[in-house]
């Protein structure tokens, strides 16, 4: 059933076609809100989303365009702001690795992961505070990682670029506070997606023993904290990171 939370407010949640994106997007239609459910390549996993939230009695739809470039980014948020009249949650989820040790790694590795997760959360913003702005409201949430906190060995490329989301959370909730607007980040710690899965039970294990929890989250730990920034519960917090990762940041 669907819950009221988030009720008329229009989302939009990059990379919901798997893992954490995906399930921000379920939580967010859950709690009543209409989310635009944001994919790059596949429509078939962006469908798989859709109907996900459909068949829990939410409302949404998918849209297609690569966070990494501008014009597509812009085109797709002005095309949400002419439908809809506005743009209330901004998640900023989508996000890549091209994991190597420094010295092996290529530029084209290291910038294909600024591109997506540092550029890409600088060109939604771009574009959808000047709406916020004139709204005088919007919550923007932007996915980090405890790697961008504690650096991580063989994700230099990647540490970099959810390091600069804390400083681009930062500017922004400064720069955007005046307008009731206001900018937070999730940092992850290790959950079970796709991201994850693909290590070995040696790393697993070793990341494990790091966690007080003693264990990986899920995906809806994340999402829940992203739809209690999202909401009106947390009107008053902005500039912030909030670690969600079993204790691992502390
Ligand atoms: P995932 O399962 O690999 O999903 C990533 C999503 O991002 C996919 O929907 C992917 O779409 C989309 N995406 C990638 N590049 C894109 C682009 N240029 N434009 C639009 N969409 C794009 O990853 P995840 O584990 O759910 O991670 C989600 C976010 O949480 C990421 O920012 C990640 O860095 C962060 N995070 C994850 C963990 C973890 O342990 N899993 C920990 C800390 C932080 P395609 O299917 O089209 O590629």
């Amino acid at each position: 059933m669907v819950q009221d939370m988030l009720k008329d407010k229009i989302a939009l949640v990059t990379g919901a076609t798997k893992g954490i994106g995906r399930q921000i997007a379920l939580t967010l239609a859950g709690e009543g809100a209409y989310v635009y459910v944001n994919y790059r390549g596949s429509i078939e996993k962006a469908q798989d989303t859709v109907e996900a939230i459909k068949a829990n009695g939410g409302n949404c739809e998918a849209i297609c365009f690569d966070v990494a470039s501008e014009s597509e980014t812009k085109e797709a948020i002005e095309s949400i702001v002419k439908k809809e009249g506005r743009l209330d949650i901004l998640v900023n989820n989508a996000g890549i690795t091209r994991d190597n040790l420094i010295m092996r790694m290529s530029e084209e590795d290291f910038e294909a992961v600024l591109d997506t997760n540092l550029l890409g959360v600088f060109h939604t913003v771009k574009f959808a505070s000047r709406y916020m702005m004139k709204a005088r409201s919007g919550r923007i949430i932007n996915i980090s990682s405890v790697s961008g906190i504690l650096g991580n060995a063989g994700q230099s490329n990647y540490a970099a670029a959810k390091a600069g989301i804390i400083g681009l959370t930062k500017s922004m909730a400064r720069e955007l506070s005046s307008r009731n607007i206001t900018v937070n980040a999730i940092a992850p710690g290790f959950i079970e997606t796709d991201m994850t899965n693909v290590l070995s039970e040696e790393v697993k294990n070793a990341a494990i023993s790091k966690i007080p929890l003693g264990h990986f989250g899920n995906v809806d730990d994340i999402a829940n904290m992203a739809a209690y920034l999202a909401s009106d519960k947390a009107g008053y917090i902005t500039g912030q990171v909030i670690c969600v990762d079993g204790g691992m940041a502390m």
